[in-house]
């Protein structure tokens, strides 16, 4: 629906920023399977945008045009669907938080080498300048490369942080920022590389024994777009078709080569969902691959970071059924969630995606374990469960969000130094 009205507004060559003003979201409750299916029908119509996927007595987001909305509520009262207004107006809240950033950050003091303070979500500019101050600083933990270029020609930044030793080392790999307005995440990810290096004194073990990769912002592009034009931009920004400006990108978390295109993923390139047609098509995603490879070898965690819902899955999205060694995979993401739940009591649940949330094709995480072989690969869903924000998550809680996904964090590189 959304690239149904940006059509119309670049129709008339005037590509403004995207207006959600009057769009609501719905909180629906699917109770029995006939609700269920009501709801599946309505996201099949690709009439609303599904924020997150139908599932049995549990809430489904919706979001809304105000065209629609009596629509929506009409398949809510023939089934009888439980309902009720999470978002009244998600332009506000989009202003809201904007004006809660301002427009002008400008340098803490001399002695902050780069701007990013986490009580903000900040740009591509900015997070790409904070990796590279951090190498500048610590050259003896942190190397800082470009491990390919995005569509718009955006450096993908690969940050390697190691108190360097043996080659052989076991290794995690962790991305950020697949999906452009899932802000939260690489405001995580890049809180994570901070803590890593800049407390390294106060815990030196999770630097010395093992080795980190980070490409906190794999789609840059797109999360530059949603920071310009429209903040619920999921895909990348290849253009696909010279005379179509308006179908634009591909989700790059459909992308990856292994059982693409079955089930869960859309052949449409006008579809949030679009996995490109083939697989690697993208050059984010094969960016991501090719790094990923590289220290495929010695890599046995790859931690893909998404929102939103507090869940911590494991592949995998093409088949309800559970990987080999799944029991390993629950075992430690249990410990992982329980250490990030004692900090704010932030509940997350553990799963495989097919099962938790819904069939999907191509994302980075089946690949990573079914061909680049990477044991202990999760997609963490970032807060929040969806009853208030949802991807418009406040910045104030990119702090909390940052603390508690580092005990977690922990948990995963302990295991990992271990491991054979
Ligand atoms: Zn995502």
């Amino acid at each position: 629906m959304k690239e149904l009205v940006v059509l119309v507004i670049c129709l008339i060559q005037i590509c403004v920023a995207f207006p959600y003003h009057g769009y609501r979201v719905y909180e629906a409750v699917a109770k029995n399977a006939a609700q269920a299916q009501a709801l599946s029908d309505l996201e099949m119509s690709e009439l609303f945008d599904f924020w997150s996927p139908v599932r049995l007595n549990k809430p489904t987001d919706i979001m809304s045009s105000p065209e629609q909305i009596q629509q929506l509520l009409d398949v809510f009262n023939s089934n009888s669907i439980q309902h009720k207004i999470k978002i009244d107006d998600v332009q506000q809240l989009i202003d809201a938080q904007q004006n809660h950033m301002g427009n002008e950050i400008v340098k803490q003091s001399s002695s902050l080498r780069y701007n990013l303070t986490w009580d903000n979500y900040y740009r591509y500019d900015d997070i790409r300048e904070f990796a590279y101050a951090l190498g500048a600083s610590y050259p003896e933990l942190v190397t800082v490369s470009v491990a390919g270029k995005s569509y718009e020609d955006r450096d993908l930044i690969l940050i390697k942080i190691s108190s360097g030793g043996s080659a052989s080392k076991n290794a995690i790999f962790v991305d950020g920022g697949i999906h452009a307005c899932e802000w939260i995440s690489p405001a995580t990810v890049t809180y994570i590389v901070r803590e890593l290096v800049e407390n390294y004194a106060a815990h030196p073990q999770y630097v010395d024994d093992v080795d980190w990769f980070f490409m906190p912002l794999v789609n840059p592009d797109g999360y530059e777009f949603a920071h310009t034009d429209n903040r619920l931009w999921r895909k990348n920004r290849r253009i696909h078709d010279e005379t179509n400006t308006t179908c634009v990108g591909t989700d790059i978390n459909r992308n990856f080569d292994y059982h693409f295109d079955e089930g869960g993923s859309s052949d449409n390139s006008c579809a949030p969902t679009y996995n490109g047609g083939q697989p690697f098509t993208e050059p984010e995603s094969r960016a991501l691959r090719d790094a990923i490879l590289a220290e495929a070898n010695r890599t046995k965690s790859y931690l893909t970071v998404h929102s939103y819902g507090q869940h911590w899955l494991t592949p995998w999205g093409w088949t309800t059924e559970l990987p080999a060694d799944y029991d390993a995979m629950y075992a430690l993401a249990s410990d992982a969630v329980a250490a990030l739940t004692a900090v704010y009591g932030t509940v997350y649940d553990i799963g495989s995606s097919a099962n938790l949330l819904y069939a999907n094709s191509g994302p980075s995480d089946d690949w990573a374990k079914g061909v680049a072989g990477i044991p202990y690969t999760y997609t963490i869903e970032l807060r929040d469960q969806g009853p208030v924000y949802g991807f418009l998550l406040p910045p104030d809680q990119i702090i909390p969000s940052g603390i508690e996904t580092w005990e977690a964090f922990k948990v995963i590189a302990e295991a990992v130094a271990l491991m054979e």
